[in-house]
């Protein structure tokens, strides 16, 4: 039993049949603003709908009625109109089209690196990492046989490094289990680590041309604009939405070329902050465009504050090498290596937590000899404030307390180990300095 509903504008400036589907006070108070007179429509099957203010919403929640989700939304395009979208988006697509390398190839291997790595990453900064990684790991067998650290110094400063550590995995077992063979069958390349909805989709209908429709941030911000859906894209209503969407829009007979097109507009027409109309294939289409709308959609959430944290690193110098250790395979930046620190304890001086921190971390007393610098870094969901120390090794040997390995290093082996973006800012600083104190 559950109760759930939509909220539909009342205003006469908007189409009555714009879709909101908020899923939680937060969401309808990050919406409210845009919408004067908000209303809630909560519909019973079981007796009359019930129409109430958008206050009611919740407090129906709570009544164990059942309910079903109505989205309003504008009208889905005819068949005719689904064919001409269809035409002219691949007509389009074939000739503005960038030449991209993975796009010059069915090599399954080859678009499932790319569509990694293009998780979470713009085209221009991938491209480079793309043609390195070719280079050294240039079939699955390649990368399979290779050590992670290898494979994380070819993906070092392209973050999200758990997009890495997956293929890597994922290679093993495709080398392992299935005779170095892709898996053909979609459930069990699904069952790959790091493999979700939009890796199985891009690679299937890109490399096999199975009609599997992606739905990447791009193509969910096109749609979005195509439908003129007043929801924001990252909830799990609005994202059934639009896969449904994404599905009735998808030309089963090219899906390959059908998807990386939407992908395409997305990226280079359909911008998230200026989209080009004036240029877009589809426009006939789109319905905020064709309302003037389009840069209201699609609605975002009001950002969370990022928290800040305060780290205190130290490069301790011991006989003209510096130590390094090796984050868990586990976990953010899983598997680099980093100069040991840690977070800043309240009350605690940035000196007071680095001493704490070598003690804890790998059993060595310290001397600080002065601060190297301070680094600003941030990540997706925090910053950090990183005061980095000079030391001068003390007393013990190193015994490790979350750090899986430990290396005493001269400057000159640094480039061989893989080091966070963090760690790469103040890096340039000790090769100047050398291995003197
Ligand atoms: S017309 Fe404008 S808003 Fe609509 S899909 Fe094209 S670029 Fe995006």
């Amino acid at each position: 039993m559950f109760c759930t509903g939509f909220l539909l504008s009342p205003s006469a400036t908007r189409k009555p049949n714009t879709l909101f589907l908020p899923e939680n006070k937060n969401q309808l108070a990050a919406i409210s603003p845009t919408i004067p007179q908000c209303w809630a429509i909560l519909e019973n099957p079981l007796t009359n709908s019930i129409y109430c203010k958008e206050d009611c919403i919740f407090q129906s929640k709570s009544v164990a009625i059942p309910a079903r989700i109505i989205i309003f939304a504008s009208a889905p395009m005819t068949r005719e109109e689904t064919l001409r979208f269809r035409d002219q988006l691949v007509a389009w697509f074939r000739i503005h089209q960038r030449r991209l390398p993975w796009r010059q190839t069915k090599d399954p291997y080859a678009i499932w690196v790319s569509e990694v790595m293009l998780q979470q990453t713009q085209v221009k900064t991938v491209l480079p990492f793309y043609q390195r990684f070719m280079q050294k790991f240039p079939d699955i067998q390649h990368l399979a046989r290779a050590d992670l650290q290898e494979v994380l110094k070819v993906w070092e400063r392209m973050g999200y490094y758990g997009r890495a550590r997956n293929l890597h995995k994922a290679a093993r077992i495709v080398v392992e289990e299935m005779d170095g063979k892709i898996p053909e069958d979609y459930l069990q390349f699904r069952l790959l680590p790091g493999v979700g909805d939009y890796i199985g989709a891009a690679v299937f209908s890109l490399a096999f041309d199975k009609p599997h429709p992606v739905l990447d941030g791009n193509v969910k911000r096109v749609i979005s604009r195509l439908f003129l859906i007043e929801s924001p894209m990252t909830t799990s209503s609005s994202t059934r939405y639009l896969k449904e969407r994404a599905s009735q829009l998808l030309d089963r007979s090219r899906p390959g070329v059908f998807n990386q097109a939407m992908m395409e507009l997305g990226a280079t027409t359909c911008q998230p902050r200026k989209p080009i109309c004036s240029e877009c294939p589809v426009s006939l289409f789109c319905q905020s465009c064709q309302t003037g709308r389009q840069h209201e959609i699609p609605v975002t959430m009001s950002a969370k504050a990022v928290p800040t944290y305060h780290l205190a690193t130290g490069v301790v110098y011991r006989d003209n090498h510096l130590l390094i250790t090796r984050r868990n395979t586990r976990g953010l930046l899983g598997g680099l290596w980093e100069f040991p620190g840690g977070k800043v304890k309240k009350g605690e001086t940035a000196e007071q937590a680095c001493l704490r921190e070598l003690r804890e971390e790998v059993n060595l007393s310290v001397e600080i000899l002065g601060r190297i610098t301070q680094v600003k870094h941030a990540y997706t969901h925090f910053r950090i404030v990183m005061d980095v120390f000079r030391c001068r090794y003390g007393s013990g040997e190193v015994v490790l307390r979350g750090p899986v390995d430990y290396r005493w290093i001269t400057t000159e082996e640094i480039d061989q180990f893989p080091f966070p973006g963090a760690n790469h800012k103040f890096i340039p600083l000790l090769l100047n300095q050398g291995t003197n104190e």
